[in-house]
């Protein structure tokens, strides 16, 4: 089965054996009667378990080319039962340009709990080797990452952690399935916040783990069920029902995240635009390597580096929406420095590239030229 036929059928066959339906049910119940104490039809409880998680669980793992698909909360949950894997002591290599929640549960939860992290730059993929050492556990990947759009090479990071034997993690949600297939380069875990593209309408939380390897699988499996930080069966649904044009509005974010970022790099006023698409972006080959194609995230700075520019182009949009979050049908603009990134300290901010007059961008899937025409009106 290609992708785009992947998106509608991967994972849903037999999803509901009652009466056909097309789309599986909302199973909305938390227990399952027993014709006999454990006689039951593989549902028991549905924090271990719901038939509607579950499909979306297939759906999950079909689309990143792999086996075994968990879904969770939130994004932030799933990442939390990937950290549950390792013990006092251990230490995990993460990109040093990272979603701000991310930064926030390593530093501020799992730090606490005797994981060491190390933030690396990781677009030499040289750098990390030195990091390594005999209590090294996991690499954590964000690419693109957020919100500078620096792109890692996934292979290449995926045979250091293969030499060293450590764990390869890839927070996919950027890119999503449609871009880039992270287990196919060589990554264990494909992390992803539902919320943003595969949700895709800005309406539901979620956040979801494949794996390929069984014994992994089976520990996430426990994680998730021990620590319980389930989804519900409608967001599975919902979620579900996303998941169906992902093919269809990924192609259109990046036809008119192409075209919003030719327009910014042409603009007078606006000084750097970090899109992954530009041939003269850093990491442009090894995008073109690894990505179907650029995707609908955008960052800008302006010439004026001030905060109070900033304030007032985003008060002026009018089509974009200022507001957290991304990967919706309708274009978001955020302040990274004060918004998604407020929780990572000024200094770590600086080092990477989050200056104050950055303003990150969600393009969506409205006309292209409305888009245009409400950045020209607002940075005038
Ligand atoms: C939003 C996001 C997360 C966290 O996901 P939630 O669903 O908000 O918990 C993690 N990584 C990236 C790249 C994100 O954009």
């Amino acid at each position: 089965m290609k992708f785009n036929t992947k998106t509608i059928h991967g994972g849903q066959e037999n999803t509901d054996p009652a009466y056909g339906s097309v789309m599986p049910p909302i199973y909305q119940t938390s227990t399952y009667s027993q014709s006999t104490p454990g006689g039951h039809k593989g549902y028991e409880y549905s924090r271990s378990a719901n038939p509607t998680r579950t499909a979306l669980e297939k759906s999950l793992a079909s689309l990143e080319n792999g086996i075994y698909g968990l879904a969770f909360g939130s994004g932030l949950a799933a990442i939390d039962a990937v950290l549950k894997l390792f013990k006092p002591g251990d230490e995990i290599i993460s990109t040093n340009d990272l979603y701000g929640g991310s930064y926030r549960l390593f530093t501020r939860i799992f730090d606490g709990l005797g994981i060491k992290f190390r933030f690396v730059g990781m677009q030499e993929a040289g750098n990390i080797e030195k990091h390594i050492n005999e209590n090294t556990r996991l690499i954590w990947v964000e690419t693109p990452t957020n919100p500078m759009m620096n792109i890692i090479d996934i292979a290449e990071v995926s045979s250091i952690a293969k030499k060293h034997e450590l764990l390869l993690a890839v927070d996919n949600t950027f890119a999503t399935p449609y871009l880039q297939q992270a287990l196919d380069l060589g990554a264990d875990i494909i992390m992803h916040s539902a919320t943003k593209y595969l949700g895709g309408h800005s309406d539901v939380v979620m956040g979801g783990l494949v794996v390929n390897d069984k014994e992994l699988a089976d520990k996430l499996y426990f994680i998730q069920n021990a620590s319980g930080a389930i989804c519900g069966p409608m967001d599975s649904f919902l979620v579900l029902r996303g998941i169906k044009t992902l093919h269809l509005r990924m192609q259109r974010h990046c036809e008119n995240g192409a075209a919003v970022a030719r327009y910014l790099g042409s603009h007078p006023k606006v000084d750097k635009v970090y899109w992954p698409g530009f041939e003269d972006h850093p990491n442009h080959q090894i995008a073109k390597k690894q990505m179907k194609d650029f995707g609908g995230m955008i960052s800008f700075t302006t010439k004026e580096d001030s905060l109070d520019g900033a304030r007032k182009i985003l008060e002026n949009l009018k089509i974009f929406t200022l507001a957290e979050s991304l990967g919706g049908v309708e274009s978001l603009a955020g302040h990274p420095a004060t918004m998604t990134h407020a929780s990572i300290p000024a200094e770590e901010r600086k080092k990477t590239g989050i200056v104050d007059s950055l303003i990150r961008l969600s393009v969506g899937v409205e006309d292209e030229e409305d888009l245009i025409n409400d950045l020209k009106q607002a940075i005038q």
